[in-house]
């Protein structure tokens, strides 16, 4: 797999006018072919194999939130890195979820070719699914590089995409609560 990929990447760096023989390119092929499959990982895993079962019962009825969360994605658009940070809310009943499976799942999805939208979707869904949530609401903030550095080349453009599920679409005060605390 990996080498069937680098002998791409090979071609990729001829038809692009270089010389993939010289001394500083003779190794890209094979670590840039190694560095997309890392970047693709998440389509390896499985929900149920990153949450090991790390569910927990849990009397709290109060909205647990994890801010900040590191993101790293490619569009599917062009192959290029689109990063930034999520946070994720949920109301829990009965169940609460370890906290480094937020991470754990974010990684999962936004390791593949990716929308900001989708991705935002498919975390709100894993967690629900996941928790059986009363309420799930995530927020990805982004910055595209295929915005940034081709194209209409807006340097200081952000994406904002959020997805609310149960007592968060439901309840305006919960969502407040929520958009208050991530700000
Ligand atoms: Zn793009």
């Amino acid at each position: 797999m990996t080498d069937d990929i680098a002998q791409h990447y090979r071609q990729i760096i001829t038809a692009l006018g270089e010389n993939p023989d010289r001394e500083g390119l003779r190794d890209t092929p094979k670590r840039a072919a190694k560095a997309m499959q890392f970047l693709n990982a998440g389509y390896q895993q499985s929900l149920e194999e990153i949450i090991n079962g790390a569910v927990f019962e849990s009397q709290t009825d109060e909205m647990v939130l994890v801010k900040n969360i590191e993101l790293y994605s490619m569009c599917e658009h062009h192959l290029l890195p689109f990063i930034g940070k999520c946070h994720i809310a949920y109301l829990p009943d009965g169940k609460v979820l370890g906290l480094s499976k937020f991470a754990r799942i974010v990684d999962m999805y936004a390791r593949r070719m990716q929308i900001q939208e989708n991705l935002t979707r498919e975390i709100a869904d894993a967690v629900q699914q996941v928790t059986g949530a009363k309420g799930v609401a995530v927020v990805v903030e982004a910055r595209h590089l295929c915005m940034m550095m081709r194209g209409v080349e807006k340097q200081n453009s952000s994406m904002t995409s959020s997805v609310m599920l149960g007592g968060f679409r439901d309840n305006p005060a919960t969502r407040q609560e929520f958009l208050t605390l991530i700000n």
